[in-house]
């Protein structure tokens, strides 16, 4: 059975300061949480306070980013074996954000995700269509060549650990959330992509993580959806409360 994970993406939202608060306020909250794997990603600065809040707890500690080389002259990149040192044991890779501001493409998302296999770090690999995509028809065109491009020369192994999020760009930070419906239509999607490159028992094992605008009282329909394997959450998982319930979603 594949695991559930629910992951926040807490962006370039909080300091140091209001990133402790918010490990000490959420971490009592989801301690009884029942069979989840819990993530949060802070921004760079904090990840090593926050790393230590959570030695010994169940929450694992993620990178949103990672440059994909171990050490070297890169001004302002941030490497897997610093990420690595600090406690991550997983980081977000391709979001859109990424994508489409620091123009990132699939080849160096691709080179990310075996720079995160070769330091034993769990990428979370983002994919997703633009709104002008969707009303274009090419929904399926533009993620299926994204899920390709992530798993280009990844052996199967390998690609059985990953995990992917997928994030229609229209419903990021919008409110706007795709139903319960279209979501499990492109999760659907990619698990097959996912048989024709692996196998059904791989691509089984995979977690597909649904990522736009989820809330605690949308997480239980998205999460009853047969190939929806957790979420990947912005702006909801800033609030302890708020993220803890989603973590404890019902179905
Ligand atoms: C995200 O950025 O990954 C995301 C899903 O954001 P939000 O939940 O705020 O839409």
């Amino acid at each position: 059975m594949r695991k559930k994970v629910i992951a926040g993406n807490w962006k370039m939202n909080l300091g140091v300061a209001e990133s402790v608060a918010l490990i000490d306020a959420l971490s009592p909250l989801v301690a009884d949480a029942g069979n989840v794997e819990i993530v949060v990603c802070p921004s760079p600065q904090a990840l090593y306070p926050v790393g230590l809040k959570l030695s010994g707890s169940r929450i694992k500690l993620g990178a949103q980013n990672l440059y994909p080389v171990a050490k070297g002259a890169y001004t302002g990149e941030v490497s897997p074996t610093m990420i690595k040192e600090v406690g991550c044991t997983y980081c977000i890779l391709g979001h859109s954000e990424r994508r489409e501001y620091f123009k990132e493409s699939d080849e160096f998302v691709n080179a990310k995700i075996k720079s995160c296999i070769e330091h034993q770090i769990t990428p979370i690999i983002c994919v997703g269509e633009s709104l002008a995509e969707r009303e274009a028809g090419i929904t399926f065109e533009r993620v299926g060549t994204q899920v390709k491009g992530a798993f280009k020369d990844i052996p199967a192994e390998q690609a059985a650990t990953l995990v992917i999020a997928y994030e229609p760009i229209w419903a990021i930070g919008t409110g706007k959330t795709a139903t319960d419906e279209q979501a499990q239509e492109v999760h659907a999607f990619i698990r097959a992509e996912l048989v024709k490159l692996y196998g059904a028992a791989v691509a089984g094992e995979i977690p597909i993580l649904y990522g736009g605008s989820v809330k605690a009282d949308n997480i239980d329909g998205l999460m009853a959806k047969p190939d929806i394997d957790g979420a990947l959450v912005g702006g909801a998982s800033l609030k302890a409360d708020g993220f803890a319930r989603i973590v404890k979603f019902e179905i």
